[in-house]
């Protein structure tokens, strides 16, 4: 060998897990079309990150890859697809953090960036902070030179009948029909939307890149029928989004009060860290017992630097998908499923 020659680091071997929001997801409600959408854009938004990972991109450029196609797609409670306030809006939350700087961004109630994913990660690289929110959050987002958009971008009917529904069953009152939103379908409610279990579709995605960094993105309208500028647990650093080299990268989806509340993503990787858990074991430890014990309800994906990856939820359904270099693409729906 040459004497100056550089030592060639080993390539790790790059993974990716991809959540597409926990919930009351059951087989008997769910119709056929709508699972095959749902099946068909989980693989979608997994194979495009895992192409990024493959031609030697970051684990960030992955998710925010990832979660792009995920926030463009009106199934999910991101971006275009999100479920509306109870005031008729649609406020975004989202978070990105890399494991192996420990930087993170993140913002809260965004109602113009089409991408809130990536005014995560502009806070991240592009500000000296870490989490900005509502009209000042979009005003950097427009400053970044991130696409803007009229907050009527992001309604969808289907959200805003489920709105409708909750709100009737609740007895709150009913906002009016937000300013830009197409004209009312003449259609009956019922024939335009599966039940009202799929207001859920909070995303997030955990990679491992083959410089041997994890890092962790989360994207979300929240929850639906929300007021007084309620923000969850996704663009809480430590809650719902986590990530570093020393332990583990995690997204988290369900009640954000809770997640908040048992700091979930954090918990995780302490157990890995500082209990030397396996990554499956903390994640089940956190669901199943610490979550489970507060009656909180949702799920997490997670992966680790030594390719490790994992996933676990208490609700009857959580979309979800991993892919590992040279595997196979595994997706699931129902928690009868591996
Ligand atoms: N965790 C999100 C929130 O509480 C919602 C979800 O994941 O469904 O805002």
């Amino acid at each position: 060998m040459a004497g100056n020659a550089i030592a060639q680091q080993p390539a790790h071997r790059w993974a990716i897990v991809v959540h597409g929001g926990a919930g009351v997801i059951e087989r008997a409600t769910m119709k056929p079309d709508t699972e095959k959408a749902y099946r068909a854009s989980m693989q979608q938004a997994t194979e495009a990150g895992a192409k990024v990972l493959d031609a030697g991109g970051s684990a960030l450029d992955a998710i925010e890859a990832t979660i792009h196609i995920l926030e463009d797609d009106p199934l999910f409670n991101a971006g275009k697809g999100a479920v509306f306030t109870a005031e008729g809006k649609n406020e975004l939350d989202s978070a990105i953090m890399d494991g192996a700087t420990l930087k993170a961004g993140a913002v809260a109630g965004v109602t113009r960036t089409r991408h809130p994913i990536s005014l995560a990660r502009a806070v991240m690289d592009k500000s000296p902070h870490v989490m900005l929110i509502g009209p000042g959050a979009d005003a950097f987002a427009a400053q970044s030179g991130l696409e803007m958009v009229d907050p009527s971008y992001f309604f969808t009917e289907r959200r805003w009948q489920q709105l409708l529904q909750q709100l009737k069953k609740e007895n709150r009152p009913l906002p009016a029909r937000p300013a830009g939103a197409p004209p009312e379908p003449g259609q009956p409610v019922s024939a335009l939307e599966p039940p009202d279990a799929h207001k859920y579709g909070t995303v997030g995605v955990v990679a491992l890149d083959k410089n041997g960094n994890i890092a962790a993105g989360t994207s979300t309208g929240g929850l639906q029928a929300k007021s007084w500028g309620r923000v969850g647990d996704s663009p809480i650093i430590g809650a719902g989004t986590y990530a570093s080299n020393q332990s583990c990268a995690v997204s988290g989806t369900g009640t954000g009060e809770y997640f908040i509340r048992l700091t979930i993503a954090r918990e995780v990787c302490d157990l890995v860290r500082f209990k030397g858990m396996k990554l499956q074991d903390a994640a089940d430890q956190v669901i199943h017992k610490e979550l489970q014990d507060l009656h909180g309800d949702g799920g997490l994906i997670a992966i680790t630097p030594d390719g490790q990856m994992a996933w676990s939820f208490n609700t009857p359904g959580m979309y979800r998908a991993r892919l590992a270099q040279g595997g196979q693409l595994h997706i699931g729906i129902y928690n009868d499923e591996p």
